[in-house]
């Protein structure tokens, strides 16, 4: 008898119709002799749509009632899921992330788990019920609500199947698991078998959004191997854990992409100790999350420096630098969007040479002009104009044979 955390995602219980599918199986698995969690984002759109009524009663929702807000959405699916397992027949109990025992920082939208206090769901479990936790939410030390981040259900099966040491953690989804790109996106992509923590991270955080990529540090940190497969068959999905030796022979696992993003210039900034720094600290302290940042090599006494962001974002950083540009010498600030990123990600780079000039050369065999690079030790990104991302992402997939990656 195992213990299983099974995770539903917003599509998955996007209709009433999905939500007894969903009962179905969770009760299939505890007939094999498994005790059950399920873990349940709210119906799919619910999230966006309560986003959208706060700003339409407010232009700047205060965070501690947007928290209180959102979790409804989850809220709702946890009883009509307990509704539907127990209308079939068997023992269900809903909880909140509260109820459940996520204890989260204060850091409302986006709070962090701080400790997970499981007792009441081990209890639930041991009066044979099969309970069902709202994800994506927990409470602060004092009791206020909190919210893990959009895609933050994910995070919530995971901790949860640490903190009961789980012996199973699956994630069903509305696709049979980790692709080699987003098959919306590369029609040829194909599903991956196995993939390594760093990869699925390094996937999730540059557009693969098919794992919330908190969720997946966490997984790392706290070892929980899991499974990303499919709530409408029965396909077996993609393994997510540790590398293995036979994980380096893939050189490039899979293709990711991040539309709306913008690209900032600062031009002609003097090369002096503390220019780049003070440009960066005023950034940081408006709160604007910067992506990549390239400066170039000083010729005659100044370099240029660009940095990516988030298109939304870029009104609060050129408001931000407006004063500091001159301030600290530069000549200008060149801002520009309609541009997204193409990231190629697999630990097979650390081992192969010739892995960038390959994602160049189709790019430019397509035309495609490459405008930032940036690299890490697994992952090889460019900045391109975002109306030929798809055709980009198309033919780098191509050019690194993906999909033929999934018949190894
Ligand atoms: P859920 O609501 O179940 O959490 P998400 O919408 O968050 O589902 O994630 C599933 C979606 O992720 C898929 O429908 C797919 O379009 C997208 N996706 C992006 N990149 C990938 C990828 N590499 N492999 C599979 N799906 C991906
Ligand atoms: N409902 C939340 C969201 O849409 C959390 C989740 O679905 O994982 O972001
Ligand atoms: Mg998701």
């Amino acid at each position: 008898m195992a213990l299983i955390v099974q995770k539903y995602g917003g599509t998955s219980v996007g209709s009433p119709e999905r939500i007894l599918n969903v009962a179905r199986r969770v009760i299939e698995t505890q007939a094999q002799g498994h005790r059950v969690v399920v873990v349940v984002s709210a119906m799919s759109g619910v999230t966006d749509n309560l986003i959208k009524l706060a700003r339409d009663v407010s232009s700047a929702p205060c965070e501690r009632e947007m928290d209180v807000l959102l979790a409804t959405g989850e809220q709702t699916t946890i009883a009509l899921t307990a509704m539907a397992i127990a209308g079939l027949g068997k023992k269900a109990i809903s909880l909140t992330g509260a109820q459940a025992g996520i204890v989260t920082s204060e850091t409302h939208t986006k709070a962090k788990i701080s400790t997970i206090a499981p007792e009441r769901v081990l209890e639930a479990l041991a009066e044979d019920n099969i309970v069902v936790i709202a994800g994506f939410q927990g409470e602060t030390a004092d009791g206020s609500i909190t919210t893990l981040g959009r895609g933050g259900s994910d995070l919530t099966a995971i901790a949860i199947a640490a903190a009961i040491q789980a012996d199973l953690c699956q994630i069903f989804t509305d696709v049979d698991g980790v692709y080699t790109c987003d098959p919306r996106i590369v029609p040829s992509a194909t599903k991956i078998q196995e993939i390594s923590y760093d990869e699925m991270l390094e996937m999730a955080s540059s557009g693969s959004k098919v794992m919330q990529s908190r969720s997946v540090e966490f997984a790392k940190k706290f070892g929980v191997i899991f499974e990303v497969r499919s709530s409408f068959n029965y396909n077996p999905g993609t393994i997510v854990k540790e590398e293995t030796v036979s994980m380096e022979a893939v050189v490039v696992r899979g293709v990711s992409i991040e539309k709306n993003q913008a690209k900032v210039t600062i031009t002609h900034v003097p090369d002096h100790p503390g220019r780049a720094a003070r440009l960066f600290t005023t950034l940081a302290s408006s709160g604007v999350i910067i992506d990549m940042i390239v400066q170039n090599v000083s010729v005659a006494g100044s370099t240029d420096i660009s940095f990516t962001l988030s298109k939304d974002e870029l009104p609060k950083a050129q408001a931000a630098l407006a004063p500091v540009v001159l301030e600290v010498g530069a000549s200008g600030l060149h801002a520009q969007d309609g541009i997204a990123k193409l990231s190629i990600v697999g630990i097979g780079m650390r081992s192969h040479s010739g892995v960038a000039a390959k994602l160049f050369e189709s790019l430019g065999a397509g035309g495609i002009n490459i405008q930032m690079i940036s690299t890490s030790e697994i992952k090889t990104a460019v900045i391109i104009e975002e109306s030929r991302i798809v055709e980009a992402a198309n033919l780098v997939h191509e050019a690194f044979h993906l999909s033929k990656q999934g018949e190894h």
